[in-house]
């Protein structure tokens, strides 16, 4: 809905947005699903009707090639952005295929991080971007890298909240004891509005003991912070990238892409409460 359609009634209305929420989608390991979080989420929020920006902020362009972008051609991505060449209305690129726009990366953004280390403003220069477009949408998802560098801080310092997937391991809660304290450095001294939004549980096989047993102590600690849908292990998930397209778009049957709607219509429905 624009911001002109707003009902001039004083009850609130869960699908007006005066400024799009923007969520970082990170953990500092590696492989644990962030990129398929990104795509399949935004590709489901697209499908319930939500203006949708995917910010890829990964030199390694995953986000970018599973969106159906070709990396290795773009003449603008996210590194001119950081570097205040280029702003976001230059850079993006729509995909009717997927149905969001994207903010593309390529392996030119891994110098950014040295690059930054010189310049003034350099954990905010996404989030002054993001400023001159977010009421033209009503999500912007930040794709992270693996690790907790200074395109990581970019991201947390341009946000709301954090969706933090993990998978149900042995060694899960230790690893996001570095991710937790990071964000609340981040919350404390650069960005008050930081929060964890949720932990998604990906990947997830319910025949497996020792996941089951992870995914209750997640819940013991984090409580409601742990989304209700869970997202299972699927292959089709797992196939969609390599056609370039998100597996909710891919095979809108399949239990993976389905399980991603189910998620985007959580995401919609918390949104009041976040
Ligand atoms: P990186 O840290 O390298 O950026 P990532 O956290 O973004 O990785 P993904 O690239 O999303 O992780 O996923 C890692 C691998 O697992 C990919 O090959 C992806 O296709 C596969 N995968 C992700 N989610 C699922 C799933 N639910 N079922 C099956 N395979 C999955
Ligand atoms: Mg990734």
């Amino acid at each position: 809905m624009a911001p002109s359609d707003a009902p001039t009634t004083s009850l609130p209305n869960p699908y007006y947005f005066p400024m799009a929420r923007i969520f970082c989608v990170a953990n500092q390991k590696g492989g644990v699903g962030k990129t398929t979080t990104t795509v399949n989420l935004a590709a489901g929020l697209s499908k319930v009707g939500q203006r949708v920006l995917v910010v890829d902020l990964d030199p390694q362009g995953n986000a970018t090639m599973g969106s159906g972008i070709d990396k290795r051609t773009l003449e603008l991505t996210v590194y001119d952005v950081l570097l205040e060449n280029a702003s976001i209305s230059e850079v993006r690129q729509r995909k009717d295929s997927v149905g969001y726009d994207v903010v593309g990366a390529n392996r030119e953004l891994a110098g950014a991080e040295v690059e930054l280390v010189e310049l003034e403003r350099r954990d905010q220069r996404l989030k002054t971007a993001l400023a001159a477009v977010d009421a033209e949408y009503d999500f912007v998802l930040i794709d992270c890298p693996p690790s907790l560098s200074m395109l990581t801080l970019n991201g947390l310092c341009s946000a709301h909240g954090v969706i933090v997937p993990m998978q149900c391991e042995y060694f899960a809660l230790e690893g996001l004891s570095d991710l937790v304290n990071t964000i609340k450095q981040v919350h404390a001294n650069l960005n008050p509005a930081l929060k964890i939004i949720g932990l998604l549980r990906v990947m997830f096989d319910p025949r497996i003991t020792l996941q089951q047993q992870v995914s209750e102590q997640l819940k013991s600690h984090f409580g409601s912070k742990v989304f209700d849908t869970v997202i299972p292990r699927n292959v089709r998930l797992a196939e969609a990238p390599s056609y370039g397209l998100p597996g909710v778009v891919f095979d809108p049957a399949s239990k993976g892409a389905q399980a991603f709607v189910a998620f985007a219509q959580e995401m919609v429905s918390r949104i009041d409460t976040m």
